[in-house]
């Protein structure tokens, strides 16, 4: 396999961490999909940046000027980076709040269809509107089947680019077309989407995408909401930057994206975010792909064959899956095995139900009585522990001897009483 960016270039990708027996062990980070480290290439484009950084838009010195060309390039990155060159770029902190943006700037009532596996990010926003959501499916297939009998009278489809618990990539462009075919508009979360493959707006026919730039190699916390049609609705900050004029009783909102930018942007979040878009088009986003898969695949072989593991998907034959593993160990509550794997070999993974509690309940198969309890207990003001899982997620510094690691430490403690 080649590897195509070394360790190297992700900052922190070298450590050693204190073991439980005392011992420094080598850390093997395999929590990518939750917040990724930091590009090398990235950081040294902030530290330049940095002595150049001052407020946007308002000031007439120099700096500022710079500092607003740099955010306003920065839009146009992101946008060539989601493949909608010509489209519209909103800054926010991450996904959450482009969903939450979305949500709020789409005119009351707005006819929403979605899927119940989706990060509660890409759920209770949607709740504000009249929001139908899809049966769980068990193909790629099926979810256009259902989709496509349940699309009438929809104004936006609001799905997933990739699975954040099992991985699976979504068909997209399918998607787009039946949605457009009934007039409605596609929404995507690309949180877990954008750092494994190129993402292909325009030619896909996708309306609106969210990303995050912490999942993307970038630090300061930007992400992004793009849309291929500027947005028109209600702005979900209001404040300062977002108006043309306010009187004591009314306001003119300024023009997107401004209207949707209410106070002083995260610039240095933007300057960074469109770094790492420039640096991951450098590699170039298929050679990621690929040398992801074969990592994944590497993984997926080695979990398979550890006793009394089980791995979690959503959809069993669907074979393009992003770098991310769920799985539970016989004996092991999700929380104890993650704490061991820590403890005993410096791996760092996630566990529990990577807030997506319908997903995990139905992957889990947790009863509906067990469900009930769990929600009496949690009212009730009580903490009950959750059903969970654990989650190994791969980047661009992760090795076979990452993976090998992890395969390597649950196989020995499946086997130990
Ligand atoms: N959607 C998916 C699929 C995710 O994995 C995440 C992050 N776990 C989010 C949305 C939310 O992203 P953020 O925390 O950056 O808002």
């Amino acid at each position: 396999m080649s590897v195509l960016v070394p360790p190297a270039a992700l900052l922190g990708n070298d450590l050693e961490v204190p073991c439980a027996d005392g011992r420094p062990r080598r850390y093997v980070n395999l929590d990518y999909a939750a917040s990724t480290p930091v590009l090398a290439a990235v950081w040294e484009i902030v530290e330049a940046f940095v002595p150049w950084y001052s407020s946007v838009h308002r000031g007439t010195g120099a700096k500022s000027q710079i500092s607003t060309a740099a955010y306003e390039r920065a839009r146009e990155v992101v946008a060539g980076f989601a493949g909608a060159p010509d489209g519209h770029v909103v800054f926010v902190r991450n996904t959450t709040e482009a969903v939450n943006l979305l949500a709020a700037a789409l005119p009351p009532g707005t006819r929403v269809l979605s899927t119940p596996v989706e990060h509660h990010a890409n759920m209770l926003p949607w709740r504000r509107h009249d929001v139908r959501v899809l049966p769980f499916t068990t193909s790629a297939d099926e979810l256009l089947e259902v989709a496509a009998k349940a699309l009438p009278g929809t104004d936006l489809l609001a799905v997933t680019g990739a699975s954040n618990v099992t991985g699976e990539v979504w068909p997209l462009r399918e998607l787009a077309s039946l949605a457009h075919a009934h007039g409605a508009r596609l929404f995507v979360d690309a949180a877990q989407l954008a750092p494994h493959r190129a993402l292909a707006m325009a030619d896909d026919g996708v309306d609106h995408l969210a990303l995050s730039g912490h999942k993307l190699y970038a630090p300061f916390g930007a992400g992004a909401l793009v849309s291929r049609e500027p947005l028109a609705g209600d702005p979900l900050l209001h404040g300062g930057g977002a108006i043309k004029l306010v009187t004591l009783d009314d306001v003119v909102w300024a023009e997107p994206p401004d209207r949707y930018e209410a106070g002083s942007p995260n610039v240095i979040g933007a300057v960074a975010f469109a770094a790492a878009c420039e640096a991951l088009q450098a590699i170039g986003m298929d050679a990621v792909a690929d040398r992801e898969r074969a990592l994944s695949a590497r993984l997926h072989s080695g979990l398979a064959a550890i006793d009394g593991l089980t791995q979690l998907a959503l959809w069993p034959v669907h074979d393009d899956r992003v770098g991310v593993a769920s799985f539970t160990l016989r004996g092991h509550t999700a929380g104890a095995l993650a704490a061991r794997l820590s403890d005993e070999y410096a791996i760092g993974v996630r566990h529990g139900c990577f807030c997506a509690h319908p997903l995990i309940t139905r992957l889990l198969g947790v009863p509906e009585h067990e469900s009930q309890r769990l929600q009496r207990e949690l009212r009730a003001g009580r903490e009950p522990e959750l059903p969970g899982a654990v989650r190994a997620s791969i980047g661009l510094g992760s090795t076979i001897e990452d993976v090998d690691a992890l395969v390597g430490a649950l196989t020995e403690i499946s086997r130990r009483r």
